[in-house]
């Protein structure tokens, strides 16, 4: 339920939207002195992501870039115009790899002849991409067979992660993040805060003076960030890495105005973190739940994700079921069994110890 403060502010679960309204998609609003909120938008259902940019000196930085198609340039044309006024970019932020974040960013430092700032992470997964092929590399197929689908469908998910919008320009060179970095924009300090989990390297930017955190994907309002094991590294465990991520980042105060990714900026910054970690709690509650039986992923992916629709969501939804089943493999609550070339888990007999973390093969 929504309500309006005394400011007008709006309160929802718990959060404070001080904007109850987003700009209109290519449209700026300005959240704090010299930083513009930009929303820019995305051809899925998640229809925007929201871009930030800092005003410095002569011409501004931005942080983070939108995804590569041709909505994304004409965006960008009509800010250079009329926001910029002709001014240029000095310099592209981008808090992660990510195609909706990453898209374009070569393309705006070659344009802008400005260089690129990222952690070195994120610089190099810009870089690793599901080969362009006519049929998928044994690996794909491998991976999704294992979890329970066809080698059929194992295809169709191979040509949804083919689609030319999920690849990002080239980038020729990075000026890299690292924790603790600082970025002084417009006479603002930002401090960078990595956090894992939902990419490898993510980077926040925050303004303790001002108290601002653009906090990427790595804290998002409404909605949660993916947290998903693929076919590039079927054992990670990015589950354990968001949920650290998260600790570390109640060191940032509760006062702090969050500006996210997607949605809209918010306060309440820990109420948010406690919720994140109760959702990722209440599946691996779920799924130890449905183990008392061994299950595939497949099975499992229909007890945390009942209603999905299409190839993509089902990508995303079995790379978030493969993560609540890794940590618990890790955690050592539930065991993994191959049979027929199909995995199943089921829940680890009481007293079995945790797998050595260091025993890969
Ligand atoms: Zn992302």
């Amino acid at each position: 339920m929504a309500d309006l403060d005394a400011n007008g502010a709006q309160l929802r679960d718990g959060l404070r939207y001080p904007w109850p309204q987003p700009p209109a998609s290519g449209e700026v609003c300005e959240v704090a002195p010299g930083v513009l909120w930009l929303r820019m938008p995305l051809p899925f259902r998640l229809d925007h992501i929201n871009l930030y940019l800092l005003q410095h000196e002569a011409g501004w930085v931005v942080v983070d870039t939108g995804m590569n198609t041709a909505q994304t340039f004409a965006v960008w044309e009509q800010v250079f115009s009329q926001v910029f006024d002709g001014r240029p970019v000095l310099a592209v932020i981008c808090t992660h790899f990510h195609s909706d974040h990453a898209g374009v960013a070569g393309w705006l430092s070659e344009r802008f002849q400005c260089p690129l700032y990222m952690t070195a992470g994120e610089f190099q997964w810009l870089h690793v991409q599901v080969p362009a092929a006519p049929a998928p590399p044994w690996a794909f197929t491998d991976f999704y067979q294992k979890a329970g689908f066809s080698a059929v469908q194992a295809g169709e998910f191979f040509a949804a992660v083919q689609n030319k919008h999920f690849r990002p320009l080239p980038c020729t060179g990075f000026r890299r993040l690292r924790q603790g970095s600082q970025l002084t924009i417009g006479g603002r300090c930002w401090q960078v805060l990595i956090g894992n989990g939902h990419s490898p390297e993510h980077a926040c930017l925050y303004s303790a003076a001002d108290g601002l955190l653009i906090s990427g994907d790595q804290v998002l309002p409404r909605i949660t960030s993916t947290v998903g094991v693929q076919a590039t590294e079927p054992q990670a465990n990015p589950l354990r890495d968001w949920l650290d991520s998260i600790e570390r980042l109640r060191a940032v105060p509760d006062s702090v105005l969050v500006l996210p990714s997607h949605e809209r900026p918010f306060f309440n910054l820990h109420q948010r973190l406690d919720q994140l970690v109760a959702h990722h709690q209440g599946h691996l509650a779920r799924m130890l739940a449905n183990c008392t039986e061994p299950r595939s992923a497949l099975e499992l992916m229909a007890v945390l994700f009942p209603t999905l629709s299409g190839r993509f969501d089902e990508l995303m939804a079995l790379g978030e079921t493969l993560a609540h089943a890794n940590y618990l493999m890790a955690e050592g609550t539930l065991v993994r069994e191959e049979r027929g070339g199909l995995l199943r888990y089921r829940r680890a007999p009481t007293g079995a110890k945790a797998p050595d973390p260091q025993q890969v093969f």
